[in-house]
């Protein structure tokens, strides 16, 4: 047997204490009660379970896996599920913590949860990935449910995943369970427009954002730093709507071309190839090169901290749209509000993803799914609307759009924790 460590990580700063110091600096700009504050800063519930997994060559590989819920007071629990190497339990505390803010903002009836499993999800055959998925959803079964905690993909996790929690839960069940999780194939009962929903919020943030300004997308200069779910469909996006996308990257490679990438091809490169090394007609780049462009929106799509306060005061964009969860540590925020650029936090920015999930819930708890039209409507009315507060709040309080939005969740979630008092 072999138990797996996780390597060097991605984390410089520790992300849940910097999920509190956030709650601590919102709680103070408004004025929400100490009590409060305490409660909030802490996650309900953290799970941590071994999952044994019967490897290809016969060994038996034993993994690592988290399920966390932040709050419930405003409804079930609802965050994604992350496979990557670098995973720990105050990384997935802090992203719990963050879907709690992210489902209150949208005001959508969720608290927040997150679970991970510390594995590298692009060295497992499939067969491997099923049983290590499988294994997992066992461990964590009496923890999930539609009336408790309902997973999603996240970074390293996709439909097949989805498809394998949905079944190994509704086989202990005895009978399908629709709602148990989200971000599951069309063909089992996911919704249309849920794949593209967290770049299609991100890019409706944009657009707004652009529009106060009096600009427009055409012609806009923009990096992509990702190209996962999130950063691969808003690449797209993007340059449907005529704007100019000069960089992209994943884990393997960063691609750099002035004149614009071919977006449809890279599209076409990374779903062949699995990876956008090869893509031609563009010089290639560091990842670090990428952030510092001078474009007009850099899109961190990728993982937390990369903007850090070593590269925050070279950063030349004028508009960052955090596609991840977490990619501007608060030191980057200080030294990027001081250069005037206009952050569109996390909370607002992703959150497509996560209100096309309470769809997809809604259809599969009613048996009655919607057409794609209708489901992108609703999630422009909600990412627009919820874009609208948050720049109204910025503006009159003359406080970061960061700062604005955080509040204006925590201020949903004390009101409903007051609500309902503290039990007994
Ligand atoms: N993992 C995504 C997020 O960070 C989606 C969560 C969900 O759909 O529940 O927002």
């Amino acid at each position: 047997m072999t138990a797996v460590e996780a390597g060097a990580t991605h984390l410089r700063e520790n992300p849940f204490e910097i999920a509190r110091n956030q709650l601590r600096r919102v709680a103070e700009a408004f004025d929400i009660d100490p009590n409060l504050v305490a409660v909030l800063g802490a996650c309900k519930k953290a799970v941590e379970v071994s999952v044994p997994v019967s490897m290809d060559d016969g060994h038996t590989e034993v993994f690592k896996g988290y399920r966390v819920t932040h709050n419930v007071a405003r409804g079930p629990s609802k965050g994604g599920i992350r496979y990557h190497p670098d995973v720990t339990l105050d990384e997935v505390k802090s992203l719990a913590m963050w879907m709690t803010w992210k489902c209150a903002l949208m005001g959508i009836p969720f608290g927040g949860a997150k679970g991970g499993v510390v594995c590298d999800p692009k060295r497992l055959s499939r067969s491997e990935l099923e049983r290590l998925t499988r294994r997992y959803t066992s461990e964590i079964i009496n923890e999930i449910g539609p009336e408790k905690d309902i997973p999603a993909p996240d970074v390293g996790t996709d439909g097949s995943v989805m498809a394998w929690i949905f079944d190994t839960y509704s086989m202990n069940k005895g009978h399908s369970v629709l709602g148990v999780v989200t971000g599951k194939p069309l063909t089992i009962g996911g919704s249309l427009g849920r794949e593209e929903a967290t770049a299609r919020g991100a890019l409706y943030c944009i657009r707004d954002a652009v529009a106060k300004q009096d600009r427009s997308l055409a012609g806009m200069r923009v990096a992509v730093q990702g190209f996962g779910n999130v950063g691969s469909f808003l690449a797209k996006f993007m340059h449907e709507e005529g704007a100019i996308v000069v960089a992209i990257s994943d884990s393997t490679v960063a691609l750099y071309n002035p004149k614009g990438i071919d977006v449809p091809a890279a599209f076409a490169h990374k779903r062949e190839n699995r990876t956008l090394a090869g893509l031609r007609d563009a010089e290639q780049i560091t990842n670090e090169e990428l952030l510092l462009l001078d474009v007009d929106v850099l899109a961190p799509c990728a993982l937390e901290q990369v903007i850090t306060d070593r590269n925050a005061d070279r950063v030349r964009a004028s508009i960052i749209c955090e596609g991840a969860n977490g990619p501007v540590t608060p030191s980057a925020d200080a030294i990027l509000e001081d250069k005037g650029v206009l952050i569109l936090p996390d909370v607002l920015a992703n959150a497509g993803g996560v209100v096309v999930s309470y769809f997809e819930w809604v259809q599969g708890l009613q048996e009655y799914f919607w057409k794609e039209v209708e489901v992108n409507a609703k999630l422009n009315d909600i990412v627009s609307r919820a874009f609208d507060e948050t720049w109204e709040t910025a503006h009159k309080r003359d406080m970061p759009m960061r700062v604005a939005a955080y509040g204006l969740a925590v201020q949903r979630v004390a009101e409903a924790t007051v609500t309902r008092g503290i039990y007994p």
